[in-house]
This record gives C-alpha cells, sequence and structure tokens, in this order.
C-alpha cells in the first residue's frame, strides 16, 4: 500500500487518507481525482473497511471495470470482487432486483431501454388518437423522463397545476393522460425504464425504513465520481443512504458540468458542504494529463465563464506543441485533414491508433471523418451509437429470451409475436392490447386464456397464437434446468430466427448470422464467468440486465487499435494523446440551440473546457466554411470558443486549400457522389466570390505565424477561373460522341446523356479515370 501512496502527491494524499466524514474534492481536469477515488477505496480496504461495505458510484460501467482492476492489483483481486461499484443505474437495478415485491414489481422485472420507451409511448399514442405531430414521442419520452427524474410521479403532476398548464401551453393538454398510461402499462409488463430505476429506489428507500436502513448499514462508505453531474435523483438517493454514517465522498468538477439537459444539477456539487455537517473540502491543482499548452489554453477558455468556482490548475508537464487550429473550405475537407494528420502524426511519432480521438458535438458530424478514415484504411470505432444489444437482430434474439424471464413483457412481445412471419397481422395484435387493457391483464395471459376470452379473433389466427404460447412455454420449461447459453442457443434455432437470418443470403443477412453468434458467445462467456462466483445463479435474468444497461463504451474491452470517435458528452473523464475537436462553428459548437441565455452558454463553454481537456500531448480545433446540415449546405463561421482562446497557446496552421485536390484522396470527388460535388461547388463559389476575412485577433510575439489566407492554387491543376468554377454546363450542348476533358480525370467521350436541367447526367468514358456518371452542374468539363 504505501509503494501505491507513493503514487500520490501531497494534495492527492490528504483526501485519500481522509478515513472517515463527509467531504468533498474540488478540482479541475486532470488533477486525479478519480485517481483519487479509485485509492482512497483501497486505502479505506487496507485500513480494514470491509469491501462489502463500500459502494462507488462512476460515470460509465466501465470506469468502474477499470477502477476495480486497478483496485484489485493494490488489494487483491478476490477483495475487490466484492466491491460495489457502477452506474447509478445498475447498482440500483441489482438492488431493486431485491426488493422489487415491496414495490409490486417481480424481482424477474424487465428493464426497458430507450427503445422501448420510445416504441410504447408511440403507441400509446396511436391508441389514444392522438396527433403524432404535436405528440412527438421522443419529446413525450424526454418529458416523462425530467418528471420522473425530477421524482415528479403521476400523482404529483396532477397535483402541481403548472406542469398541467404548461402541458396545455405547449399544445399537448393529454401529456399526464399520456404519462398515466406509460406509468401503468410498465408497471403491468413488469418493466422499469431507465429512470424508473433512479425514481423507484428513492421509493424504496423512503416507504420503507427498514430498506433504508439495511442499505445505510451495508454502505459504510461511498465514494461518488463526476458528481457534477449528478440530477435530483441522484442526489436524493446518495443523501438517504449516506445519512447514518456519513462517510461520504464526492469528487467532481462544477466546470466539467455538462448535463443539465438532462437533468444535472450542478447545485449538488455547489451546495454539497451545506448538506452534510464538518464538511472537509480538498482541492487539487495540478494536472497530470496535459501538456503545459492545453492546459493554459483549456483555462483561458473556462476563465470567461462568471458561473464558477475559482479554482487553479497547472502542470509540471512538458509545454509541448501548441493548439493546432485549422480551417477546412468543407466539412469533408475536414475529415480528410483529420485523417491525413493522424496518418502523419503516426508515423512520424510511431503511434497507435488508439492514440486518437476525434470528439464532436453532435453525432451527425461523425460521417465525413468516417468517410475519410475509411480513405485512409484507419482503422476506426465511433462509440455512442447504437449499442450492439441495440442492433435490431439482437434485440430480437433478446425479446424471445426476455419474454421467457418475463411474459408480461409487453414491448418483447409485440417485437416478436410476428417475427419470423407467423400470420398473425397488426390488426389482430391491436386487438389483443384493446383486451389486455380492457382486463387489465398482460397480452401473454389474453394470449394464453385466448378461447376462454371475448375477442374477435378468428379460429386459425388464435391457433397461431396458441402454437406461439405454446412455444414461449416451452422455453420456460426449459430455463428450469439448462444454463443461459444452452437455452438461447436452442431460443435461436427453434424461434426460426436462424432459418430467417440464412434465408436470403444477402450480405446483410450474413452480418446478422455473425452478430447472433457474437451475442451467442457473449451469453457463453457470461456463463463461463459466473461459475468462477461462488454464489451466482448464472441465470439469464442477470445476463439480460447487464445487457440492458450496457452501452457500447461499457462493451469496448480495448482489445482492437482503433481511432475514437465519440462527441464529447460521451468523452468526459477519458484521455488521448492526441484529440481532435471537430466542427467547431458556431451554430454547431456552441450548438444553434444553447445561445438563448447566459446559462446555455456556459454549458457549452464547460462542454468545450471538457472536450480540450481529454488531450494530452497535441489538441487540434478545426472547422470547415460551409457544411451539410439537415440535408442543406450552410456558410459556418467559425466559433466563438476559438477566438476565446488566449493566442499565445494557438497556432493557426496551414488552411486547408494547399491540401485539396489530393489525387490520392479525393479519387471520386468529382464522380457520383452528389452530395460531395455539391459542397465542393458551393465551396468554390465561397473560395471565388467571397474571399474569407480573419476572423483571428492580429498574432503578436515571434513564435505565432500569422495566418494565411493567401488562397493558392493546388500546383498539379490550371488555375481555375471564376467563371469555370461557378458556370453549369448542364445548359450547354453537350451530346453523345463529344470529346471532352475533366480537370481531373482528363480526355473522355460522352457515351450517354439522362435527365434535364440541373439534374442533367452524362455518362463519360475517360482515358484515365474509367466510366464515370457526372452530374453536369457541377462537373468541370470542357468540350475539346
Ligand atoms: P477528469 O476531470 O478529466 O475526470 P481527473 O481529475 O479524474 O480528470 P485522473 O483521470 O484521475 O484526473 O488523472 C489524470 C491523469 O493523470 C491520469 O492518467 C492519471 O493516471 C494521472 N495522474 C494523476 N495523479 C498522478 C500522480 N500523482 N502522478 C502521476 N500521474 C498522475
Ligand atoms: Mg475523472
Amino acid at each position: 500500500m504505501e509503494e501505491y501512496l507513493s503514487q500520490l502527491n501531497d494534495a492527492q494524499l490528504a483526501p485519500t487518507l481522509q478515513k472517515d466524514g463527509p467531504m468533498i474534492v474540488i478540482a479541475g481536469a486532470g488533477s486525479g481525482k478519480t485517481r483519487v477515488l479509485t485509492y482512497r477505496i483501497a486505502y479505506l480496504m487496507s485500513q480494514g473497511v470491509d469491501s462489502f461495505n463500500i459502494l462507488a458510484l462512476t460515470f460509465t460501467n466501465k470506469a468502474a471495470r477499470e477502477m476495480k482492476e486497478r483496485i484489485a492489483t493494490i488489494v487483491g483481486s478476490s477483495e475487490a470482487k466484492n466491491l460495489w461499484m457502477g452506474t447509478f443505474h445498475s447498482v440500483f437495478a441489482k438492488i431493486l432486483r431485491v426488493e422489487a415485491d415491496r414495490l409490486g414489481y417481480p424481482s424477474n422485472f424487465t428493464i426497458y431501454d430507450t427503445q422501448d420507451s420510445d416504441r410504447l409511448i408511440a403507441s400509446i399514442i396511436k391508441e389514444m388518437n392522438l396527433d403524432k405531430d404535436l405528440y412527438k414521442y421522443k419529446q413525450i419520452r424526454s418529458r416523462i423522463s425530467s418528471y420522473k427524474n425530477s421524482l415528479i410521479t403521476v400523482k404529483a403532476y396532477y397535483q402541481n397545476p403548472e406542469l398541467i398548464e404548461a402541458d396545455a401551453m405547449a399544445r399537448r393538454p393529454k401529456m399526464g393522460e399520456i404519462y398515466k398510461n406509460y406509468v401503468d402499462r410498465c408497471f403491468k409488463a413488469g418493466a422499469m425504464d431507465f429512470d424508473d430505476l433512479l425514481l423507484k429506489t428513492n421509493e424504496l428507500l423512503t416507504r420503507f425504513p427498514d430498506v433504508l436502513a439495511k442499505y445505510q448499514n451495508k454502505f459504510r462508505y461511498i465514494l461518488v465520481d463526476e458528481y457534477q453531474d449528478t440530477n435530483h435523483s441522484q442526489y436524493l438517493i446518495v443523501r438517504a443512504l449516506s445519512d447514518k454514517f456519513q462517510n461520504i465522498c464526492v469528487v467532481g468538477d462544477d466546470a466539467q458540468s455538462i448535463y443539465a439537459f438532462r437533468g444535472a444539477n450542478i447545485n449538488n456539487i455547489l451546495n454539497f458542504q451545506k448538506d452534510y455537517d464538518n464538511v472537509k473540502l480538498f482541492r487539487l491543482e495540478q494536472n497530470y494529463r496535459s501538456t503545459k499548452n492545453i492546459v493554459n489554453a483549456a483555462n483561458s477558455i473556462i476563465d470567461k465563464n462568471q458561473t464558477k468556482l475559482d479554482k487553479v490548475v497547472w502542470t509540471s508537464n512538458d509545454e509541448g506543441p501548441k493548439v493546432k487550429v485549422n480551417r477546412s473550405l468543407t466539412d469533408g475537407d475536414e475529415g480528410r485533414f483529420v485523417a491525413s494528420s493522424i496518418f502523419e502524426n503516426k508515423m512520424q511519432h510511431q503511434l497507435k491508433n488508439s492514440d486518437f480521438a476525434v470528439l464532436y458535438r453532435t453525432n451527425a458530424q461523425s460521417r465525413a471523418i468516417e468517410d475519410a478514415l475509411r480513405k485512409r484504411d484507419i482503422p476506426y470505432r465511433i462509440y455512442g451509437g447504437l449499442s450492439f444489444y441495440q442492433r435490431k437482430e439482437i434485440k430480437d434474439v433478446l425479446s424471445y429470451l426476455r419474454l421467457v424471464i418475463n411474459p408480461a413483457d409487453e414491448e418483447a412481445l409485440k417485437r416478436i409475436i410476428n417475427y419470423p412471419a407467423r400470420g398473425i397481422g397488426q390488426t389482430t395484435v391491436d386487438r389483443l392490447i384493446v383486451a389486455a387493457n380492457g382486463y387489465n391483464r398482460s397480452i401473454f395471459e389474453v394470449l394464453q386464456n385466448i378461447d376462454k376470452i371475448d375477442i374477435n379473433i378468428n379460429t386459425g389466427t388464435k391457433n397461431k397464437l396458441k402454437d406461439f404460447v405454446t412455444l414461449i412455454e416451452s422455453f420456460q420449461v426449459m430455463n428450469q434446468t439448462a444454463n443461459a447459453f444452452e437455452l438461447a442457443e436452442h431460443v435461436t434455432k427453434a424461434s426460426g430466427l436462424i432459418r430467417e437470418f440464412n434465408k436470403d443470403g444477402t450480405p446483410e443477412g450474413v452480418a446478422r448470422m455473425e452478430n447472433m453468434e457474437e451475442l451467442l458467445n457473449g451469453i457463453k462467456d457470461f456463463v463461463e464467468g459466473q461459475k468462477e462466483l461462488a454464489d451466482a445463479t448464472a441465470s439469464l435474468a442477470e445476463f439480460l440486465e447487464d445487457v440492458a444497461l450496457a452501452t457500447d463504451l461499457d462493451a469496448d474491452k480495448g482489445d482492437s487499435d482503433h481511432v475514437a470517435l465519440m462527441t464529447i458528452h460521451l468523452a468526459k473523464g477519458l484521455e488521448f494523446p492526441y484529440v481532435y475537436i471537430v466542427g467547431l462553428e458556431e451554430d454547431l459548437f456552441p450548438s444553434a440551440m444553447s445561445m438563448n441565455t447566459r446559462s446555455e452558454l456556459e454549458e457549452e463553454r464547460r462542454l468545450f473546457y471538457v472536450a480540450l481537456t481529454r488531450a494530452e500531448k497535441q489538441a487540434y480545433l478545426t472547422y470547415a466554411l460551409t457544411r451539410y446540415r439537415w440535408g442543406k449546405l450552410i456558410d459556418a463561421e467559425p466559433s466563438r470558443f476559438i477566438e476565446e482562446i488566449d493566442d499565445a497557446y494557438l497556432d493557426i496552421i496551414t488552411p486547408i486549400e494547399e491540401r485539396r485536390f489530393n489525387p490520392m484522396l479525393d479519387a471520386d470527388i468529382f464522380g457520383d457522389d452528389i452530395p460531395e460535388t455539391t459542397r465542393r461547388a458551393n465551396a468554390n463559389k465561397i473560395r471565388f466570390k467571397k474571399p474569407v476575412q480573419p476572423t483571428f485577433k492580429k498574432k503578436t510575439g515571434s513564435n505565432n505565424k500569422p495566418e494565411k489566407m493567401v488562397i493558392s492554387t493546388p500546383k498539379n491543376l490550371k488555375p481555375v477561373d471564376k467563371a469555370t468554377a461557378s458556370t453549369n454546363l448542364f445548359d450547354t450542348k453537350l451530346t453523345v460522341g463529344n470529346l471532352v476533358e475533366h480537370l481531373r480525370f482528363g480526355k473522355g467521350e460522352v457515351l450517354k446523356i439522362e435527365g434535364t436541367g440541373s439534374d442533367t447526367k452524362a455518362e463519360i468514358k475517360f482515358d484515365k479515370g474509367g466510366v464515370k456518371k457526372l452530374l453536369l452542374r457541377f462537373a468541370k468539363l470542357e468540350i475539346i
């Protein structure tokens, strides 16, 4: 232990060795907050605190796993195994499972993921005959989510005239009714959504003092990472559990609070000292993650926020290169810049792909980056898309398994009752839902009693429904003796899913089969892993719980070498040697939706601070002058955040123009890729008609290169004059047989003309490039 404690500086040692009482560590990015939490747990254990009595709440399950591994190297893995560590959701799902009957839930309750919630809400909106343009299910879901996270139950909703009024004003007077139906339906299906995991935990702890006492006694030491992003519901849970022993240690950084839009309450960190008596406050100031230039640039940004706690962050690390800023003409160019820069850095500094991360504000931005990385053959992985378990074919398999465990699970049933097709139509399903609502029973119970109830379904269909029930019941029988893997394997065959996936022999079908095999392997791993634990049951229910809460970040075992692509929100707490923050443009970052109030803008700035502080050695900030958004090409201006960084830490690098028309990379730019050509054509307009004005302050100091505003002409091309660049050829008399010359493909012959007006396309056989179909509006062609 001593040896490990020597890996902390004095400021970090103080909170690590502070064994008892409430304490808070407030410190800037990269200063070792997470490290302190980790070492503190190991220290507590070395001081005789039983590992069963420690609860650590982290922001991702991956963070919990890494922490546990670290602790295992210090105190030994058998002890570390007993620690309760994970996200709020995963920890309290486990507790709810034990205590479910108190709340009237079965212990095998299903966890509805966002997709399930969406589908249920959409179905309720339809059943209530509401206008789905007014009642958008995603908006409704997020509204319900915010009620739940503020502990506003349906009852509380109806007792709150302000809420009712607000929804009426938003032209959603039926909001309360939808909320009620949704809650009822989830309850009847034995299902909890993500927010329920917190809401129901609160209910459990407030309604049942004996349960509260049990967990207060169990979790004598509670630690919370990223405390600045806890919401009200989470806050109350932590308060309740720590109330008896008051051994609560939270760490966080108000400057990294970035989830207000999802209900996180920055006041939880600001008010911590008022919530407990004799709170010890610790500060850490030394950043170990980043170079001086990165730390200073980040400091100069966060300085612009008015609402913040005063904090010092400095580093004794190397000065490092300045933060590089790169301008591109289009988002496609931006992607190519990032890809070639990663490529160059890799070569120059002998780096792995996993040393790089590309961070963006919105998921939609990944496409251009992906395209460019693919062309360079740089392996990458996108995080935060659909998790593996949310893919269609995987959810199909899982839905069967869910139904085995909990036959009341309505969303699972609706998904597979006619998949693979069994001749059970939507009308039948609708009638089943009506009957289930009418009898106040689950759909599965209605199915089991289909002959005894009054329902308008013909005998043929009834028989099909009975077959379905028999199928599921046979799985349930098997589940009593077989392990999760054996059952899952049997289900994929007996349900007809394998046949369904194999049916068409398409590459998609093959991919689906492969995914299904991966799922089965995963279940096998799970079963094997559980065998090691003496008290584990290797039950399917447990596997499904893990799956419901898994994100693709959690699934990453670090076993493959790839560049990481993710939103900044997801990157919280992580670090990478090289970080590219892309799309630094007004209305994108800061987001157009966050510019109404100072507090929204400040949250965007904190987000930028989080992004920049992920970088260890080098950060790049990139922006494009035009970008495709919502299917339209728009002009963009550089983000104010770039200007807000102190010039001394910035290096404005060569404009992208000189990198354009790289024949190695841009091979299909003028080919069939219409959006890309549209982009370029418009970029050209800007390039030739509207020279871009520099937006940066004049540089001072000898090391600062002035920003190059010279628009250079690629050496390997003839200069494109204004006329050629913006004139379209579609109104010229190009005909079949014409010989033409293209800027990049060289000479060619027109084989075919199709379409009219601005959609006119020509199929041209080029001497160099082969046959290409070009949209004449954009093609740089000359008749020769
Ligand atoms: P964030 O605010 O981004 O979550 P953090 O405050 O949690 O950051 P850590 O992730 O714990 O910071 O630490 C940042 C990096 O510095 C890690 O790589 C960590 O291993 C390293 N580090 C922390 N403290 C020390 C130390 N005393 N000596 C050497 N390295 C350290
Ligand atoms: Mg951290």
